[in-house]
């Protein structure tokens, strides 16, 4: 233990240097996550439809193809993909066609490493802590290619689902019986909401991947957290539904992803949710 207090500057060092590193990986997961799905919804629809699946496509996942400038197809050598610094080093240009890059790169890489630090100020550097670093990283993906797409993958929250309840099983957040209880009940909270909602106004509201998302949240943190859960979900969806407005990017009757919302509420939760549950006088 001394050891690691003598080395606690460099230990933390390399902890945001990983956890950077980790939203640059995100960053890849967030852009092609939605291309592959649509890419394998598009083979399986033409397979059903007996419709010839050709020209081939080409590869395309995680790995492949290698990481490239979308202008010039200048492929991004080790140096130029240091999280952070290339960015800022090559002042957001491509180093060969000096073409903007988009600033949401190092944006999600510092807000990874942002958010990890939290994590790993609450836990530690324990197992508890790794496993709320992956919450949180998988909660952070979500909420990208929710406002990119209006879609929350399955390949998200099922295994975020699952996780949780792995993890719960011998009580590392929440005993087991309020995971399970709150995985259940977090689904069918959302959905109950969904067709009342539809049955008096006859509009569609949520998605199904808002209630797999909550059924996720509910098995981390537990069915008591629940109501302090949807409460600061809504307070977050009205804030930004009101900065939109406000900045005029959206009009009142625009739809608006409620994953976002969903999962700063699941965060703040695992965080500090007893506490600030306790604070409101809420159950927790
Ligand atoms: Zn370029």
């Amino acid at each position: 233990m001394d050891n690691l207090f003598n080395h606690g500057g460099l230990i933390l060092f390399l902890a945001a240097w990983v956890s950077a590193s980790v939203g640059s990986f995100l960053n890849v997961v967030i852009y092609r996550l939605p291309i592959m799905l649509q890419q394998a919804f598009t083979s399986e629809a033409k397979a059903a439809l007996a419709i010839p699946d050709h020209p081939p496509v080409a590869a395309f996942n995680l790995a492949v193809p290698r990481s490239h400038c979308p202008k010039c197809g200048h492929q991004i050598g080790a140096l130029e993909n240091i999280p952070l610094l290339s960015w800022v080093v090559q002042r957001g240009r491509c180093k060969s066609c000096t073409n903007p890059i988009s600033a949401r790169y190092p944006v999600v890489e510092l807000l990874t490493l942002v958010v990890s630090m939290v994590v790993i100020a609450r836990f530690g550097f324990t197992s508890t802590g790794l496993a709320a670093c992956v919450f949180t990283w998988v909660l952070l993906t979500a909420t990208m290619i929710d406002l990119d797409t209006m879609l929350l993958p399955d390949q998200l929250t099922l295994p975020l689902l699952w996780l949780g309840l792995i993890m719960n099983l011998s009580g590392t957040f929440v005993p087991l019986e309020q995971a399970v209880i709150g995985a259940v009940a977090g689904y069918l909270l959302l959905w109950s909401t969904r067709w009342g909602f539809k049955l008096l106004t006859g509009k569609e509201g949520m998605g199904y991947g808002d209630f797999k998302l909550l059924a996720a949240l509910g098995a981390w943190v537990g069915w008591t957290l629940l109501p302090f859960m949807l409460l600061v979900a809504s307070i977050t969806g009205l804030a930004f539904a009101l900065a939109r407005i406000a900045t005029q990017r959206m009009q009142r009757a625009d739809p608006m992803p409620f994953g976002p919302c969903l999962a700063v509420a699941g965060w703040i939760a695992l965080i500090a949710g007893e506490r600030l549950a306790a604070l409101l006088g809420m159950p927790h």
